[in-house]
């Protein structure tokens, strides 16, 4: 009987496990997760910012396990050794594998900048993502305590995918923190600095004005051309020109970029930024037998000469390839070599606005908002299955 192990049920993960799960003879599957549950990770800034509760944006991992051919282990990965074939749980010791699924996903990157990882919220999990919830609300509090107006302002850092869908939903729940804090709803301020000149690169001018023209309906104080040199207590030290400017802000959220899992680099694989440089097969250049996907794993886009970004999408179609190579080489057959088309990318700015690509068509507005709902569903539907969908999906179309 084959051993194959799935490390992580994230996108990448879950949706090699439904693929292995197509046959169920021949082989046994084991996944792990540090969770029970599995989280979606692209919803992460809701969360955050309060406008959905955890448990919308989760559901059980076993309810996706087909317990006949697979078991799940809720533990924490140590280490991969992939000589001997081998990994190490922190509760449950050393496991054997045959095949080797890694899709741990990714985990904040501060760029070694002084005071980040200190002084700033990370969202990089449900656990992080409450956390940032939870300091806003607190923050208003001591607003009411000390009238120190720095209490008011939110800062998110980095205007990327992640900084922007985040800046969204933080002006939708304004209201919630102004009625907290006893102000006006304008009293609140959300901040976002940002490095680059300006936002989104990948979008063209139409779409990059919906979103700054929102931005600035909405008062958000977007600072571009400002790089972050450091953090200190409710404080972001960011350059303008040659001088050192400070901004106080009694919440401060760090959305600046990712890597991927700190276990890659751990287990000796060779990495950047806990990325591998994966085979066309999605294998590990030296072990034929591990795929690497998702967050942890780079495939060079041929069209840029760079690697494609991490997203979901990519995940999710890295998941049921490394799948179905799996099954090949269970039965002796020869792997198949992974190809990505990008289906575009929306990014939502609250729950009614949100703009990106289809395919190559420009889309903005409401309809682009319901677009990123049917993606989140469809995502669902990848993972989790209908049942999911029913129970996690998005329908809250209104306008
Ligand atoms: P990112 O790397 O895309 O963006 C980080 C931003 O932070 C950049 O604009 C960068 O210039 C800025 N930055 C970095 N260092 C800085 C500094 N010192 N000071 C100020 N600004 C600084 O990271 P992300 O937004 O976390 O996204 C990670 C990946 O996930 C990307 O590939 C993204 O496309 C993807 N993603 C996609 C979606 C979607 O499709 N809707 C949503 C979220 C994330």
């Amino acid at each position: 009987m084959k051993k194959v192990m799935i490390l992580g049920a994230g996108y990448a993960g879950l949706r090699a496990l439904r693929e292995l799960q197509k046959k169920t003879k021949g082989f046994e599957v084991t996944i792990v997760d540090r969770n029970s549950y599995h989280f979606e990770s692209t919803d992460l800034h809701e969360v955050a910012a309060g406008t959905q509760p955890w448990g919308k944006i989760t559901y059980e991992i076993s309810d996706v396990v087909n317990p006949s051919i697979t078991t799940f282990i809720q533990d924490e990965v140590i280490e991969i050794d992939a000589k001997n074939q081998e990994v190490h749980l922190k509760d449950s010791g050393v496991h054997q594998y045959d095949y080797l699924v890694v899709s741990l996903g990714f985990r904040s990157e501060t760029f070694g900048i002084p005071g980040a990882e200190e002084f700033a919220l990370e969202m990089i999990d449900i656990d992080s993502a409450r956390k940032v919830h939870e300091n806003i609300l607190a923050a208003m509090d001591k607003y009411k305590e000390t009238q120190d107006r720095k209490y008011l302002n939110i800062a998110v850092c980095g205007a990327g995918f992640t900084g922007i869908e985040l800046v969204g939903s933080l002006v939708e729940n304004k209201k919630e923190f102004a009625n907290r804090a006893g102000v006006k709803k304008s009293d609140v301020t959300i901040y976002c600095v940002e490095a680059a000149p300006s936002i989104l690169p990948m979008f063209n001018d139409e779409l990059r004005k919906y979103c700054l023209d929102n931005l600035a309906k909405w008062d958000v104080e977007l600072m571009t051309g400002k790089a972050i040199k450091g953090l200190k207590q409710d404080t972001v030290v960011y350059a303008d020109g040659e001088v050192e400017k400070e901004l106080a802000a009694g919440t401060i959220i760090w959305t600046t970029g990712v890597s991927g899992s700190e276990i890659i680099g751990k287990s000796g694989f060779e990495e950047r930024r806990g990325r591998v440089m994966v085979k066309p097969n999605l294998t590990d250049p030296t072990y034929d037998n591990v795929y690497l996907i998702g967050d942890v794993s780079a495939v060079m886009d041929p069209e840029t000469n760079r690697p494609y970004p991490t997203t979901a999408q990519i995940a999710l179609k890295m998941g049921a390839h490394a799948g179905r190579n799996i099954l090949s080489q269970i039965a002796g057959q020869p792997t198949t070599d992974f190809k990505f088309e990008s289906l575009g990318s929306v990014a939502s700015i609250g729950n009614t606005h949100a703009f990106g690509l289809v395919g190559k068509i420009n889309v903005k507005g409401y309809p682009a908002s319901f677009v990123k709902k049917m993606i989140m569903n469809k995502s669902l539907l990848d993972t989790g299955g209908v049942k999911e969908v029913m129970a996690k999906g998005r329908f809250d179309l209104y306008r």
